[in-house]
């Protein structure tokens, strides 16, 4: 007989993965599906904000996570006038710490922790077919292998077949773009992140992954690679523009492979129907400035299976009052963070204004540390301004 899945939660990413985990920790049944055969190294700058950090420790897997990667404790930031800042989190009740993971490495523990629990996981299964049927959904995959679920879940990243295939109006900005590589690290015990900010509104994003690579991304206008014969003198041309980052990086050289990423900002209108929702990029996702899509992709996993898996007075679970639930939620959460983001993208074009910030931030240790803390998602944004005026 043909199993019926609860959920079929499509792409193995750390918001599909953690999603299934947590609805099988709850009971429910579900199939997890990834299109790549193996697991891949995503291009990512690979920073694990403290708040995502926080999530993982939740269930308990803190101690197995310090084992795997090493901590980042705070965050060297250089404003597009040269002022440097160099922060730490700030400390609430729990350690507050980030973590640099090598994305291959951390998208397969995941998994592993999903099998853990009893999620049915497939690779090399693409999803290319989604009919509604009475009692939920039948999907195809790339083979013509049929699943029966009562629920989809799309998890499926920043290009989200589901998406589309349920047609999901989405706002996709093409404006910008990144550029993504690994170089070996000069300073080894070096537990900081970085991030570099150029007065066109350009940023590049530094990592320290382990002791011989350090995660090096630049995002910046689309139309600037127009203007260089190639990937490694754009990105070079940044470097060189800034003493900071040539004094320590030097130039990128020819044999390093650089790969790009577009579009980097997607918002969604609608990411939830009566059977259906989507959840991490799938869902919208935003400029990695405030690197925290993978925190992101936990929230958002997490946030949706707490829904789904609450049952009403007849003790029975009610799918679609849980996802209504989750969408409520969600809007909240990116609302807030979209807020952030636009701000601190708007600041950073704007010299006069760069300058004020840096020369404010700069004055005290505290309101330097409170300003990470609200960019590493330690605090609420509302929270962190609040802290940030008094400090
Ligand atoms: C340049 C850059 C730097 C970034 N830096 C950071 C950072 O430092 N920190 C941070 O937190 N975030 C960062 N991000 C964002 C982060 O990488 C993403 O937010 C995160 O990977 C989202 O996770 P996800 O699970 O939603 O999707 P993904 O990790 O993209 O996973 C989606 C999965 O779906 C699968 N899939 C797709 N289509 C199908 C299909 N039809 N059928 C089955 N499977 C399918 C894919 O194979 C994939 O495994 C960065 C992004 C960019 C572009």
């Amino acid at each position: 007989m043909k199993v019926i899945y609860d959920a079929i939660i499509i792409g193995a990413g750390p918001a599909g993965s953690f999603c299934s985990y947590k609805m099988a920790k709850k009971g429910l049944k579900v199939l997890l599906v990834d299109a790549s055969p193996t697991i891949k190294r995503k291009v990512c700058g690979e920073y694990l904000c403290p708040s995502g950090y926080q999530v993982l420790s939740e269930e308990g897997w803190g101690p197995t996570l310090d084992e795997m990667f090493l901590p980042i404790n705070g965050m060297k930031i250089v404003s597009p006038e040269g002022t440097v800042l160099n922060t730490v989190f700030p400390k609430l009740s729990h350690q507050t710490k980030g973590l640099a993971v090598n994305r291959k490495s951390f998208d397969q523990f995941l998994v592993e922790k999903a099998l853990e629990v009893g999620v049915t996981f497939l690779k090399d299964t693409r999803i290319s077919s989604l009919d509604s049927t009475s009692i939920g959904w039948n999907v195809l995959d790339q083979k013509d292998n049929k699943f029966c679920a009562r629920l989809v879940i799309g998890a499926d990243g920043r290009n989200s077949f589901t998406a589309k295939k349920l047609k999901l109006s989405s706002k996709i900005d093409t404006s910008r773009i990144a550029l993504h590589c690994h170089i070996s690290s000069k300073d080894k015990n070096k537990r900081f992140g970085e991030m570099h900010l150029f007065n066109d509104g350009s940023y590049i994003g530094i990592d320290p992954i382990g002791n011989e690579e350090t995660n090096f991304s630049l995002v910046c206008d689309s139309k600037r690679l127009g203007d260089f014969p190639n990937l490694h003198s754009l990105l070079n041309n940044y470097i060189n523009s800034s003493s900071a980052l040539k004094s320590s990086y030097g130039e990128i050289q020819e044999s390093i492979k650089i790969n790009t990423v577009a579009p980097i900002t997607n918002s969604i209108s609608n990411f939830t129907g009566k059977k259906f929702a989507l959840i991490g990029d799938a869902a919208g996702f935003l400029d990695p400035l405030t690197g925290e899509g993978m925190y992101n992709a936990l929230w958002t996993a997490r946030s949706l299976s707490n829904q789904l898996a609450s049952k009403g007075e007849n003790s029975l679970f009610n799918f679609s009052a849980g996802i209504q639930n989750y969408a409520r939620l969600k809007r909240r959460f990116f609302l807030q963070k979209s807020i952030l983001n636009g701000i601190f993208q708007w600041v950073i074009k704007h010299p006069i204004s760069s300058k004020i910030l840096a020369k404010f931030l700069s004055k005290k240790q505290l309101r330097a540390d409170i300003f990470v803390g609200i960019i590493g998602n330690i605090y609420r944004p509302l929270e962190g301004l609040y802290k940030l005026l008094r400090a």
